[in-house]
């Protein structure tokens, strides 16, 4: 008799996405005539940069000729010429300095972030922010690093950190040990960013307390203060206690392509019950060697290509179209009289419900009353409530007509 892994049975069912299509269906079964603006999915609409389609059809031109084709890339983890050009454009161009071979090429963040805790204990504590990705959360619990979940959806044995407006959406480390710590900034859902000192609280709470922090940099292409990191190895000493996650999805529109990077430094140790240090770069290397054979050869070239000056230059005019989405929601809004947060450094922008409605509620007459879908902040932990997550993803002109709807609310 096959067993299941019940720790699987703990999920609270995907609620938050499908809930969103079910009611966006019913809505336009009733309406169809309703012209639906959807600023809730986080996901690009630009095309990919001109210099990356050229380098991806010449590199799918050299697969079909014998003296150029490629098999395997070699281990699975990443060409040396784009962990070259990651290496020096995102970390010693940076100050940061990490080697090109601490970092693993794989086919997106959203793996790696979800992967990263199987070469750490079962009986780590894991910490994350509330409201927070869904990713961190679920896949220890389909580890079984928790117990079941409570009526709000949080899960027994994990600490949740509240980011709060009082906080800035910042949560400091806790007052407890912990020993893993999920951090994500820019921030998903709310937009946030973390400065240089708060950064600096982190790695030196985690060097006090042998904690991993999981960095999740998916944003960090968005960011347009000089002041805030884009990396955590910006900070001294975070390449002993911090691996990053990092993606092409949002930085280069690859979310249908599949590209990102995981960097795991050399000095960053994990501990056995006796307490002995254990180089977590070589589990990694080893996990992602057995698990992943490698992202593809066009991949990883228009990958490249992203950090040729051609690319750099046609990336940032794509970048800027959805910073620009973002500025006008947060603009428009605020003249309207919403509390809006993020949106300078982030595609996000987080608002607050107006006469502290629910998510849902302000969600159903956002949808009923202007047909703009939107993301309840509840969807993403308990203290999203009361909050609403806007994309700056959409086509300006939906966003324009968006905005011409709000102020008719
Ligand atoms: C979109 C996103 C990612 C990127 O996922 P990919 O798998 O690389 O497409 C990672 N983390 C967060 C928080 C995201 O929102």
């Amino acid at each position: 008799m096959a067993r299941i892994n019940e720790n699987y049975l703990k999920l609270k069912a995907g609620y938050l996405f499908p809930e969103i299509g079910r009611r966006v269906r019913g809505f336009v079964a009733e309406h169809p005539e309703a012209r639906i603006i959807r600023m809730g999915i986080g996901d690009v609409t630009q095309p990919l940069a001109p210099a990356v389609v050229t380098a991806m059809q010449k590199a799918v031109a050299e697969m079909g000729q014998a003296a150029t084709f490629k098999g395997y890339d070699d281990g699975g983890v990443g060409y040396a010429f784009l962990r070259e050009a990651i290496r020096k454009a995102d970390f010693t161009d940076r100050g940061a300095s990490i080697a090109a071979d601490e970092i693993f090429v794989s086919d997106g963040a959203k793996c790696d972030t979800g992967n990263m805790q199987e070469i750490l204990g079962l009986d780590n504590v894991v910490a994350v922010a509330d409201p927070v990705y869904p990713v961190y959360v679920d896949t220890n619990v389909m580890a079984g690093r928790t117990g079941d979940a409570n009526a709000v959806g949080q899960y027994a044995n994990i600490v949740y950190m509240p980011a709060t407006a009082e906080n800035g959406f910042v949560p400091e480390p806790p007052k407890e040990a912990v020993d893993m710590a999920y951090l994500c900034f820019p921030n998903n859902p709310t937009g946030a960013v973390a400065t240089k000192a708060q950064l600096t609280a982190w790695v030196d709470y985690a060097r006090a307390n042998k904690t991993i922090i999981l960095f999740d940099a998916a944003y960090e292409a968005f960011i347009t203060d000089p002041d805030i990191p884009h990396s955590i190895y910006e900070i001294d000493g975070a390449q002993e206690v911090a691996v990053e996650f990092r993606s092409f999805s949002k930085t280069a529109g690859f979310t249908g392509v599949r590209c990102g990077y995981s960097v795991v430094p050399k000095a960053l140790k994990g501990y056995t019950r006796n307490g002995e240090a254990v180089d977590l770069h070589r589990l990694w290397n080893r996990r992602h060697c057995t698990k992943f054979n490698g992202v593809s050869y066009v991949t990883q070239v228009g990958a490249a290509a992203v950090y040729s000056d051609a690319g750099q230059a046609q990336i940032r005019e794509t970048l800027a179209i959805y910073m620009d989405n973002a500025r006008r929601v947060c603009e428009a809004l605020g003249k309207l009289g919403y509390t809006v947060f993020g949106g300078v450094n982030a595609p996000y922008i987080w608002l607050k419900t107006p006469d502290n409605m629910g998510s849902w509620d302000f969600f159903d007459k956002l949808l009923n009353e202007a047909h703009v879908v939107g993301t309840p902040g509840v969807g993403f932990g308990p203290a999203g409530e009361g909050y609403f997550r806007l994309t700056a993803f959409a086509q300006p002109d939906q966003v324009d007509e968006a905005l011409t709807r709000f102020a008719a609310l």
